[in-house]
């Protein structure tokens, strides 16, 4: 949440902070905001997206080879033009971005309004700043020191990047909890919530740690702890292209992300599963595989929509490896004094590999002995860095805010995980072991069939776009994706939506069903089939619109149904992956047919760096 850019080198700096600013956009929309040094401090910035701060300074004096820059994703104080970042201290000779929570900013404001100081804006990171500022005054010290001396005093998370006058050329940034990367060119520096903003001018990156500061000129790189000890930049190549953050044509990075799908579900199995001989290569389990096999128990923690493909592994990995499961969100999780033994599995599923409850909790669970192996989509993030081993789902950059090719890749990466463990173990007879692979390998290729039928759902899309509440049920391996296809319209349609087991509705939401009720049965074959026909008819007995996600060739459902989408057969453990894209497309078009901003939704922000 949030996203930060910042340049200091030859190059003219706000190009290059605008732009990037717009790749991270998907961070956060409330606001936006830069700041540039150029004999003085210039701040510019404003509520909205980045387009609007653009146009409203044409014909500025934007000339700088410094700067910094920030889209906002409101924590305190409305999305404004006051609040926006970057904020100025009280002389007006430092500037800050931050993407995070001060905690304790109460507490700071408390001291420094009993100093005098008063404050234009309602952030935490305003407050942030001033303190800094007064011990820079106070102590007689460079900025430097004055960021080290307040860090040791804050509480919570953050990523800030600060200018200030005195060093035009400088650019001081701090990381506890929440991304940074910096990019090493020659003779500059760019610095980012992730690499997009660098992408077209250096493949070398640092990501810096947490409790680390970096002091960034033009031709230097200073990493030191808070300890104001050295620490050499450990520098990485990144393996991305710019191609893969734009849209490439389509009208939104939701459909470009959809529509993807079956090349993303490919590159996650590819060099992994080979079906022919029966072999699946996952390094991260194989290192640990003493561990799964003697794992008394395996915790899944994550968020949203992870959560989602948690529940769903949850369901595999106790039919394949008899191992008990449990889900957790992490942001329960982690405060509720968990029950954590020695040898405990620990998985934790994140597309961004920073969420803030995710990360914290699975840090808890290591201090307590348990072994962490980490489901995440992006590349060297804090996550990833942090797990004893794991798996990348290899989805690519995924910008729209509502994730659907990392969650078919997580459900990719999970199911395979279940497999080898299961194999390994003895749990799972060679047959359908076998036939499981050959499953899972056609996967790409049903998912393109899907697609090619997408039209179909947006025909009743437009049918539906008018209900103002939906129902979303599953049994089985299908219903965690009845929950994903709650969330999914939720976010991207405005409709309110609610996910359950079809076998729940009559112990209370079956109270809900008349004729403006649309219900999403994903009913494909399983072993459940007729028990979901049951509950088809309980719905169309109370005159609710049932449109019915089917296996091809059913030839029930369709004489019941309002609507009904096909989706090709496959086994009742990997259908839910062909089950999850009509859930995408269908709220996809009901978004666009509403005239939602669907890469944007309202109130959202991807990578949610705060708890
Ligand atoms: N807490 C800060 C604010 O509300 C930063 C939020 C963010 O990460 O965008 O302005």
């Amino acid at each position: 949440m949030c996203g930060i850019v910042g340049y200091t080198g030859p190059k003219e700096a706000y190009p290059i902070v605008i732009t990037g600013l717009k790749r991270l956009e998907y961070r956060g929309y409330d606001s936006t905001g830069v700041a540039l040094l150029n004999g003085g401090l210039k701040v510019y910035k404003k509520k909205g997206r980045v387009a609007e701060l653009e146009d409203a300074i044409v014909g500025k004096n934007l000339h700088s080879h410094t700067g910094i820059g920030h889209t906002r994703w409101a924590t305190h104080g409305e999305p404004s033009d006051v609040n926006a970042h970057p904020h100025t201290s009280a002389s007006g000779k430092l500037a800050m971005i931050h993407n995070g929570i001060i905690e304790n900013y109460a507490q700071l404001k408390k001291e420094l309004t009993n100093k005098g100081y008063t404050f234009s804006s309602e952030t935490d990171t305003e407050v942030l700043l001033n303190f800094i500022e007064d011990i820079k005054e106070n102590n007689k010290c460079d900025l430097e020191e004055a960021v080290r001396v307040a860090l040791k005093r804050v509480t919570g998370a953050y990523v800030i990047l600060l200018l200030d006058e005195e060093n035009p050329d400088t650019i001081i940034a701090a990381r506890k909890g929440s991304p940074l990367v910096i990019g090493v060119g020659k003779g500059e520096h760019f610095l980012g919530s992730d690499a997009s903003p660098m992408l077209e001018y250096t493949k070398e990156v640092v990501y810096v740690n947490d409790y680390e500061l970096a002091i960034v000129k033009p031709n230097e790189l200073i990493l030191k702890n808070l300890g104001n000890e050295k620490i050499t930049p450990f520098v990485t190549k990144l393996d991305m292209e710019l191609a893969a953050i734009e849209k490439g044509g389509y009208d939104h990075f939701m459909l470009k992300e959809i529509v993807e799908q079956p090349s993303t579900i490919h590159d996650c199995l590819r060099g992994r599963l080979d079906a022919n001989a029966g072999t699946i290569t996952m390094s991260g389990i194989q290192d640990n595989i003493e561990h799964f096999k003697k794992a008394n128990r395996i915790i899944m923690v994550a968020c949203g929509t992870s959560w989602h493909a948690a529940l769903l592994a949850e369901y595999i990995i106790e039919e394949l490896c008899r191992i008990p499961v449990e889900v957790e969100y992490a942001s329960e999780f982690r405060y509720r004094n968990p029950i954590i033994n020695k040898g405990d599995i620990i998985v934790a599923i994140s597309q961004s590999g920073e969420t803030a409850d995710t990360l914290v909790a699975i840090e808890r669970a290591k201090e307590n002995g348990a072994i962490i192996f980490g489901v995440v989509n992006v590349v060297g993030s804090s996550i990833a860095r942090i797990s004893d081993g794991g798996a990348y789902t290899h989805a690519g950059p995924e910008i729209g805010v509502a994730s659907t090719k990392a969650f078919t890749g997580q459900l990719a990466v999970l199911t395979m995980m279940a497999l080898k463990i299961a194999k390994e173990k003895g749990t799972i007879s060679n047959d359908r072991y076998k036939n499981l692979l050959l499953e899972l390998e056609a996967v790409p290729e049903k998912v393109s069939a899907i697609l090619k039928n997408a039209e179909d759902l947006k025909k009743i899309a437009l049918k539906y776009k008018g209900a103002s509440d939906a129902l979303f049920l599953g049994r089985g391996y299908n219903f965690p994706i009845a929950l994903e296809g709650a969330l999914k319209l939720k976010e991207i349609s405005y409709i309110h939506a609610e996910g359950y087991p079809a076998a729940e509705m009559k112990h209370g939401p079956i109270a809900l069903v008349d004729e403006n009720l649309p219900v999403v049965f994903i009913a494909t074959k399983d072993s459940y089939h007729e028990k979901i026909v049951s509950n088809i008819q309980e719905i169309k007995a109370r005159k609710g619109k049932v449109i019915a996600i089917i296996t091809e060739g059913d030839d029930v459902i369709p004489g019941m149904a309002d609507d009904v989408f096909y989706v090709p057969a496959a086994d009742e453990i990997i259908a839910p992956i062909l089950s999850t894209i009509p859930m995408q497309l269908l709220s996809y078009y009901v978004g666009i047919a509403k005239g939602v901003d669907v890469d944007k939704p309202r109130n959202l922000a991807k990578s949610v760096t705060v708890e």
